[in-house]
């Protein structure tokens, strides 16, 4: 994929207080109206125009675009992966990372990345806008300003924030506990089972309670194989039984998440859960995901979650799906079944309350 890069020095003639890397993927963000008042992308080098209080950061900001920026709906794990390799090639030499990305799947991208950033000791903060910024009352200005404060936060040289989060309309919230969650009004983005990381007022307060600690000694590595041979079977009353067996028996198929009621509650026709266990039988991971989005898959707990344990379904616990998605994605990429099968229901970055 080609990249364009450029270089905003806004501290001269002082010593600029931090270097942040800026990755514009595109969105609703970046759009402005062209001379015939076409919505289009903008031109990242003009950022001093439509924001001009950004010479008050006195920040070196290296900004690295997609030549050609995207609606992320058309994201995929290939854009993942040049997001890690950028952020791998660039995580000794800069204090913090702002990745300007669609909002429609930024959960999925910023989930991906926090298990690709095997070790990351910066901040990766997600952000975009639900108006353009080329609008008056757009709401990417602030999005984008208070997301450079925070990547370029620290106490005593030591990164405030060291994980991948999504900063949106005043809170910041774990990248993989995150989901859209509105598409018309400003806070798109909601974490139902994780604290905001942090909210912006006239300061911005941190919860560090909540927020992951780095490992200072430790080297980033990044994981950046996919296997896309995943499933979601989402129920629903009245379900057929020749949807599911199309599902579970997708020819290649490795993992299906199945998407469940409540704390995890599924039919308990014995058809059905027959379907899962030759599935469970034939190597393929099923695992439970609750269609709430607050709370926890406890299997066992109603007689409608007794078989699917019995059946070997992996309890996701209060996993988004989301994060479910990208993790067996990578997981399977990265291993062969049996281990991510051990590993999966493993908190890797703070995804799932064990
Ligand atoms: N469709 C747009 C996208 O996700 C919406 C947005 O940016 O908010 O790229």
């Amino acid at each position: 994929m080609n990249l364009k890069r450029i270089s905003i020095n806004t501290a001269l003639p002082l010593q600029p207080k931090g270097r942040i890397l800026i990755v514009y993927t595109g969105g609703t963000f970046g759009m402005t109206y062209d001379a015939e008042g076409v919505l289009i992308p903008f031109d990242f080098s003009l950022i001093l125009e439509h924001l001009p209080t950004l010479k008050n950061f006195g920040l070196e900001l290296t900004v690295v675009s997609f030549e050609t920026p995207i609606d992320s709906s058309n994201i995929s794990p290939a854009h993942w992966q040049v997001l890690g390799r950028i952020i791998e090639d660039h995580h000794e030499t800069h204090d913090g990372f702002v990745v300007l990305h669609g909002t429609d799947t930024m959960a999925y991208t910023a989930s991906a990345l926090s298990f690709m950033l095997d070790g990351l000791r910066k901040p990766v903060i997600f952000t975009g806008a639900q108006l353009p910024i080329s609008e008056p009352r757009s709401d990417a200005r602030e999005n984008l300003i208070t997301a450079l404060e925070i990547a370029s936060a620290k106490k005593n040289g030591v990164p405030l924030v060291p994980e991948v989060c999504i900063y949106f309309d005043y809170e910041l919230l774990r990248g993989n506990r995150s989901k859209k969650v509105e598409s018309m009004q400003f806070d798109a983005f909601d974490s139902g089972n994780y604290p905001p990381l942090a909210k912006a007022g006239v300061k911005i307060d941190y919860n560090f309670s909540v927020i992951r600690a780095a490992m200072p000694q430790t080297k980033l590595k990044l994981r950046s194989k996919f296997d896309t041979n995943i499933a979601i079977l989402k129920l629903f009353p009245g379900i057929g039984l020749h949807t599911i067996q199309a599902i579970l028996q997708t020819p290649r198929i490795r993992a299906v998440i199945l998407e469940t009621y409540g704390s995890g509650n599924a039919p308990t026709d014995t058809v059905l859960i027959s379907a899962i266990r030759d599935a469970v039988n034939n190597g393929v991971i099923v695992m439970n995901i609750s269609q709430c989005p607050g709370g926890m898959v406890i299997q066992g707990r109603y007689e409608t979650s007794k078989e699917l344990l019995r059946a070997g379904v992996l309890s996701g616990a209060d996993m988004t799906t989301e994060a479910a998605v990208t993790k067996l994605m990578l997981l399977l990429g990265e291993y062969d079944s049996h281990q991510a099968k051990e590993l999966v229901v493993k908190s890797l970055a703070g995804e799932l309350t064990a």
